[in-house]
């Protein structure tokens, strides 16, 4: 893996535009739960014996919000007792030394902000979990903390309509102005594309690596296992992010 780990970091060295797309994994390090890994789920199945994309949609949350909500809380409260890992910092890192760094992130959790991850450099394309907002008028309400606290779901102190956070449920569109902004910026084009911890293969992560690939771009992967893109990236780096992250930007200088 050091070779792997060398040559990366010697194509990230020479690298101006960097895409950095993240995923589950990153965030696994720091205690956040997948979807399927959430508490009280047998075999992918709620105790309602739903499936928990089932549970977790858009469809749902107009349906039967209470229900939405168990699973929503349970992403929410795993989030306010978590925080951004090693892996997360080497990443906002490697922006501040690369100005042309992006980050592309699945994760819902805000952790990429939080460990210092400019804005203008990040595309949530999932949305993220705070603050939440009122279906029925649009307010704004910021405490998620003690929303968690009272019976679900929580509603607005305004209208009383239901507040839901700004997260992409299944069966939901991608929002439009994540996309463009991932599109404006593959189209410019990326010298070199890392993916950290996502072993999803939407086409929306894909089309990056291929389009780098095809430019003449550099591309690896962090992580554990294999994925489908493993057979198509330049270099493998097995392994948590959380290891091999801080290690790749020590031999990255700025
Ligand atoms: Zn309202």
């Amino acid at each position: 893996m050091d070779s792997a780990i060398e040559c990366t970091a010697a194509a990230l060295q020479k690298a101006e535009r960097i895409l950095v797309i993240t995923g589950a994994g990153l965030s696994a390090d720091s205690g956040m739960p997948t979807y399927r890994g959430l508490g009280g789920l047998y075999n992918g199945l709620t105790e309602e014996g739903l499936p928990i994309e089932s549970a977790l949609s858009g469809p749902m949350l107009q349906r039967n919000p209470g229900l939405c909500w168990k699973y929503l809380a349970q992403l929410g409260k795993a989030c306010l007792g978590a925080a951004p890992n090693a892996g997360h910092e080497a990443i906002a890192e490697l922006q501040r030394r690369k100005p042309e760094c992006w980050v592309l992130t699945q994760n819902i959790d805000g952790f990429h902000r939080r460990a210092g991850s400019p804005p203008e450099r990040l595309i949530e394309i999932h949305g993220v979990l705070a603050p939440l907002y009122c279906q029925s008028c649009g307010m704004e309400s910021p405490e998620l903390e003690e929303h968690l606290q009272r019976p679900l779901p929580p509603c607005c102190a305004a209208c009383g309509g239901v507040l839901r956070p700004p997260v992409v449920l299944f069966e939901e569109m991608l929002p439009e102005e994540a996309i463009d902004a991932l599109y404006a910026q593959v189209r410019k084009g990326f010298d070199a594309v890392l993916l950290v911890g996502t072993t999803a293969s939407f086409p929306y992560i894909i089309e990056p690596v291929l389009r780098a690939r095809a430019g003449g771009g550099f591309t690896a992967e962090v992580n554990p296992g294999a994925t489908d893109l493993s057979n198509i990236v330049d270099a493998r780096m097995q392994g948590s992010a959380l290891d091999v992250l801080p290690h790749l930007l020590s031999h990255i200088s700025r």
